[in-house]
């Protein structure tokens, strides 16, 4: 496949998208069939493009994988055209009532493709390894507004009737999973010359503020990785259902609205997403083994980005935060031996959505911060952006990243190759020994205050009244299992924990009232599970509740609230753990 042409009408009633994809594809001289990917379509239709029907058939269904679709191909220049419709069911949309938005008034859709879900929206060869340009024209009830993960060629849309229409082009090849689509209430608001915001009205002024910084961060990741090819660098705030902190779609990343915290101390997400824009959507995973080539730089980029613009202190403190996570997550996952902490993940037979762990996010920045420690900053630099630019908008598997490495960094030492280990980090689970633990000495204060606490220190008296989101964070990660009743009161009297409006603060609350059963925390654990739809939140709280005999009742009645305002893949890993 090279090429998508979509032409789609939304219903918002029926919650169905319906219409063509036009497939060009790239064909093997005496090729006879194309094999696409669809996940619960109604194909109605396959024809060239004059409309003569082609020969088609589904196959058996596969659980994680759907249907292929398999088409006889017509003459060798031709297209094929799909007309289908998508079930209301489908996977990767997810259609708001009014009542789900921020604005109450307008219903609203989104897309998410990572990892196999396009397939429920486009019948496509649904790889991370295949790259196709597209483009798109999309009828919307009049009152809202199409975006997409490409150039909007009608900003205002055009009108059809009851409808309006918006037209979209993208120009650079992507991988499937990176076409993507939101529907809704939607205003923006410009950031700088090549960059804005996009949000409900009701949320835009406070997401403008909160992103301020946007067209800094692209100048800071364009200094270290090269020019941003992708023309404009958009944000748009979702309604607070999304299940992931951000989704790297091209030109205008999604985000969830959990990150406004109204301080801009949660922005290292944009930073994140933005990376992308190098890693992961120039130069792709090919398969979802690889997937820790994408997240292990953007990780690591996202913090030099941080450090660019917020200073060397803030990337240690994210650093410290990250690596105390990573920890816990070895631990969740079955310890160091444990299959699922190997960066090239075995998949085979399991849903690609199992490996988006913080494994390839963090333990992958782990060795890429051990190869800038390792071969000083100057030369790692000038690699990682020759790596970027040897494979821009291609697919790179891991064992092509690791010649990459060796053909132009290592460059044949063989006290470097002995230093980095790179077969160990890429191949074994656990942590290798060679891995650099990151300090930082405001979070050693922290650590100190949570010990004195831990040991009887009153709260007035641990003198946290300046301390930053992150602090807060690991404070409240650090402190022990076992708290007394006082010692939960006096920490929530003096620093109203329980009324924390900023996401992660909460959440880091909420685990350790869920622990403890500190009863005044309990009505705010629940409107946080209500409330808002980030798998990262609520993962472990559904989790920690699960594990508790007071505490399973409690998950399953308010997951019962609460499931329709979940997307598909937060509702397929609490399906599973609540009906346990
Ligand atoms: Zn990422």
């Amino acid at each position: 496949m090279t090429h998508v042409a979509l032409d789609l009408q939304a219903d918002f009633v029926e919650k169905r998208l319906s219409g063509t994809a036009t497939l060009t594809v790239d064909r093997q001289p005496g090729a006879t069939e194309l094999v696409l990917d669809t996940g619960n379509l109604e194909i109605l239709r396959v024809t060239d493009r004059r409309g003569a029907a082609l020969a088609y058939a589904l196959a058996e269904e596969d659980s994680i994988l759907g249907r292929a679709l398999i088409v006889t191909l017509p003459a060798p220049t031709e297209p094929v055209v799909v007309t289908y419709r998508t079930a209301p069911t489908s996977a990767a949309l997810q259609w708001l009532t009014p009542e789900q938005t921020a604005g109450k008034r307008l219903p609203f859709l989104y897309s998410q493709g990572q990892a196999i879900l396009t397939r429920t929206w486009i019948p496509t060869q649904d790889s991370p390894g295949i790259r196709q340009t597209y483009e798109a024209r999309i009828g919307v009830p009049r009152d809202l507004r199409a975006v997409m993960s490409a150039e909007s060629l009608t900003p205002d849309g055009t009108l059809v009737g009851q409808d309006r229409a918006f037209e979209f082009r993208l120009t650079e090849a992507i991988p499937p999973y990176l076409i993507a689509l939101a529907v809704g209430d939607i205003r923006s608001q410009s950031l700088g010359p090549r960059s804005g915001v996009y949000a409900e009205p009701a949320v835009l002024k406070a997401a403008a503020f909160e992103f301020a910084d946007l067209e800094q961060m692209v100048e800071a990741a364009e200094s270290l990785l090269g020019p941003y090819r992708w023309g404009r660098y958009d944000l748009l705030v979702l309604p607070p259902s999304f299940p992931f902190g951000g989704m790297e779609n091209p030109r205008l990343t999604f985000a969830t609205p959990t990150v406004i915290a109204g301080d801009r101390s949660l922005v290292s997400l944009a930073a994140h997403e933005l990376a992308h824009s190098w890693s992961g959507n120039l130069v792709t995973h090919a398969t979802w083994s690889d997937f820790w080539l994408n997240e292990s730089v953007t990780t690591y980029v996202e913090r030099r980005i941080m450090e660019a613009i917020y200073g060397v202190e803030r990337a240690e403190i994210l650093e410290v935060l990250a690596w105390r996570d990573l920890q816990e997550e070895m631990k969740r996952l079955g310890g160091p031996s444990s299959r699922d902490t190997v960066l090239h993940i075995d998949l085979e037979g399991r849903d690609p959505d199992d490996g988006a762990t913080l494994i390839p996010y963090e333990k992958g920045a782990a060795l890429l911060r051990l190869m800038e420690l390792t071969v000083g900053r100057p030369s790692f630099d000038t690699y990682l952006r020759s790596y970027i630019d040897r494979h821009a908008f291609q697919p790179i598997t891991t064992a092509a990243f690791l010649a990459d490495v060796r053909a132009n960094l290592v460059r044949g030492d063989p006290a470097l190759e002995a230093k980095l280990r790179l077969d160990e980090w890429a191949y074994q689970p656990g942590l290798p020994p060679n891995a650099i633990e990151p300090r930082s000495a405001a979070l050693d204060r922290v650590e100190a205050a949570a010990r004195a606490f831990a040991a009887g220190t009153t709260a007035s008296s641990l003198k946290a009244h300046a301390w930053g989101t992150q602090e807060w964070q690991y404070f409240l990660g650090a402190l022990p299992d076992a708290l007394s009743p006082a010692q939960l009161a006096d920490l929530d009297d003096t620093f109203g924990l329980t009324g924390k409006g900023n996401s992660e603060v909460l959440f880091a609350w909420l685990r350790i009232a869920v622990r403890h059963h500190y009863a005044p925390a309990m009505p705010a654990l629940e409107r946080f599970l209500t409330s808002q739809g980030r798998r990262k939140f609520l993962r472990p709280l559904y989790g920690d509740l699960c594990a508790r005999t007071w505490g399973k009742p409690e998950a399953k009645r308010i997951y019962a609230e609460a499931r329709p305002l979940y997307h598909s893949a937060v509702t397929s890993t609490l399906d599973a753990m609540l009906a346990e």
